[in-house]
């Protein structure tokens, strides 16, 4: 069966923290569904070697320098891909750090770097992707990768919990918004997959128990994600706009 209005060819997605884990996974498995990809993080030489592997498809792809928690290198990352490729339609507001640590061993630093990147790193970015769209009056999607934990609180996650709650609840204000400029803001949540975020914790006895409490009783695949982000970012979900959809394997249902 094909489905077209899932296709998004003649779109440009730009994703955030593309130079591993999940936002590695949506920029491949949104080349796969059509768009012209963006690729940005600060390591250069990991989105060169994706670039490699995004050249298999018959699609426009470009990597551009970015700190999310500096607007001004956003601003330039939008100037660079402005320039080389297109202003994007799709952004995937991915780039994200955890600091997990007892709420009374975190210091202000810590708090404070988690906040810069994971929720003033998607405002940054949903701002000036916002601007120029309304300028350019054309329509797009954004989606941000906020987290179960922006549904449910577990310990020893105060801050990173805390930003990504944040991040749920700027998605529906920003939807709210962004509606009459013809721009959907949607956020996925997703439970638990293995990247360099939390590989190491999962490698433990601690991690591998962990894992046997979860409803699925497994970590997440990162292709799982794939689909979900494909449909915001098509025009299939033209209706769905402020959502936060847990892709989790219904940890934030219980167990
Ligand atoms: P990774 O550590 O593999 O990837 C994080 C990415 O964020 C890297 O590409 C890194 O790139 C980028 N990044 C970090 N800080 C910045 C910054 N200041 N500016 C630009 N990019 C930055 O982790 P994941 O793939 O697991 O995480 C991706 C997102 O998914 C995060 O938002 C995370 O919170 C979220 N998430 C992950 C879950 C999981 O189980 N893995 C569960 C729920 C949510 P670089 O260092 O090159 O800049």
């Amino acid at each position: 069966m094909s489905y077209t209005k899932f296709s998004l060819a003649e779109k440009t997605a730009l994703i955030t923290g593309a130079s591993s884990g999940i936002g590695r996974g949506l920029a491949l498995g949104l080349a796969e569904a059509g768009a012209n990809i963006i690729i940005a993080a600060r390591r250069m030489e990991k989105l060169q070697s994706l670039l490699e592997e995004l050249a298999e498809y018959s699609i426009k792809a470009i990597a551009v320098s970015m700190d999310v928690s500096d607007k001004n290198s956003v601003i330039s990352a939008f100037d660079k891909a402005e320039l080389e490729l297109a202003l994007p339609d799709i952004v995937v507001n991915n780039a994200g750090i955890a600091a997990p640590k007892h709420f009374l061993e975190i210091d202000e630093a810590t708090r404070d770097h988690v906040m810069d990147t994971n929720f003033n790193g998607v405002w940054n970015v949903a701002q000036t992707a916002a601007q120029r769209l309304v300028a350019a009056n054309k329509p797009g999607s954004i989606i941000n990768i906020a987290s179960v934990l922006a549904i449910g609180a577990q310990r020893g996650q105060s801050i990173y919990s805390a930003s990504k709650a944040a991040v749920a609840h700027l998605t529906r204000n920003l939807a709210l918004d962004l509606m009459q400029h013809n721009i959907r803001v949607n956020a996925i949540a997703p439970g638990w997959f293995k990247t360099e975020m939390n590989e190491a914790f999962f490698e433990t006895e601690q991690g591998k128990a962990y894992i046997k409490t979860m409803p699925a009783r497994r970590l997440g695949n990162i292709e799982e994600l794939v689909g979900p982000v494909v449909m915001l970012a098509s025009d299939v979900s033209s209706f769905i706009n402020g959502a936060v959809l847990p892709v989790d394997g219904a940890i934030h249902v219980g167990n």
